[in-house]
């Protein structure tokens, strides 16, 4: 099992991010590299990235995820923020060769009104204006809780986005257990009914990236509240079951949960401790 969490990058880039995984005994991470607040990026040259990748090859660490900005809306109607869209990740594609990471995960969009079906072309056109086919990372899509007027609560509309991308060789796609369970998968349940769906519409060589988060709110619940393990809906037994799965030990598991327990819900994933995180007030919305 390969598991870590969303880490900082404050003031020394991925120095801050490998030292707070080391501290973590994480053997994965991800990171922002930019600001979900928007404004200008640091520069990708300043994140000190030979000597990180010194020390993660030391520590251990690999497979590092980038998560994209989630100002990013390729799905809305709005020309600006389109455009927008574009170029971030235009540029967010240029970063991450640079770091020398495989993976940058997307949110796929909210169609704001627009309805799915047009949501889902529209994203198609702007991965098709960015894609070349020539990049060096896969792009992640990943599968949102049902929210407002996202793209990508139910695995077929990843598939039909995906169908539509000439460049699918480009393409993967990131799990959520906290989305997953809130819109509608009981992958507490049967999390193998949930992986022969995934094989079946989008193939399981394409699950690239996991997110591991409980959930504040219940099954079907359509909302996006992430909880530490053990002290949500889907409960620890059940995440446990999933972060031990067969066909997820070679991809990274992301905890995104609540309150910086990330050390204790590592160990307890582990099987080094029995004890529960304590429960973190906010719940990471939105990511
Ligand atoms: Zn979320
Ligand atoms: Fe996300
Ligand atoms: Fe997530």
């Amino acid at each position: 099992m390969h598991i870590g969490a969303n880490v900082s990058i404050a003031q020394t880039g991925l120095l801050r991010a490998v030292e707070e995984s080391i501290s973590y005994k994480a053997d994965t991470y991800m990171i922002y590299t930019r600001s979900n607040r928007g404004g200008q990026a640091k520069p990708i040259e300043n994140f000190h990235r030979d000597e990180a990748i010194d020390i993660m090859n030391q520590h251990g660490l690999a497979d590092p995820v980038v998560h994209l900005s989630y100002l990013v809306n390729l799905a809305s109607p709005k020309e600006e923020t389109f455009e927008y869209g574009v170029m971030v990740l235009t540029e967010e594609i240029k970063r991450v060769e640079y770091l020398g990471f495989q993976y940058i995960v997307m949110h796929p969009g909210s169609h704001v009104g627009t309805g799915m079906s047009l949501g889902i072309k529209r994203i198609a056109e702007g991965l098709n204006s960015i894609l070349t086919g020539d990049e060096s990372l896969f792009l992640c899509l990943e599968t949102m809780a049902g929210d407002g007027s996202k793209v990508g609560n139910r695995l077929e509309e990843i598939a039909e986005l995906m169908a539509l991308v000439d460049h699918r060789e480009r393409l993967g796609v990131c799990i959520d257990t906290c989305h997953n369970y809130s819109a509608g998968y009981d992958i507490v349940n049967d999390f193998d009914d949930f992986l022969a769906q995934f094989d079946d519409l989008i193939g399981l060589d394409l699950l690239k990236v996991a997110h591991i988060n409980d959930s504040k709110t219940p099954f079907d619940s359509h909302k996006d509240r992430h909880a530490n393990i053990g002290r949500g809906s889907l409960g620890y037994e059940a995440i446990n079951r999933i972060v031990h799965h067969p066909l997820l030990q070679d991809i990274p598991l992301i905890l995104e949960t609540p309150g910086g327990y990330y050390k204790q819900e590592i160990a307890l994933l582990r099987g080094e401790t029995d004890e529960l995180p304590p429960e973190g007030k906010d719940s990471g919305e939105g990511i």
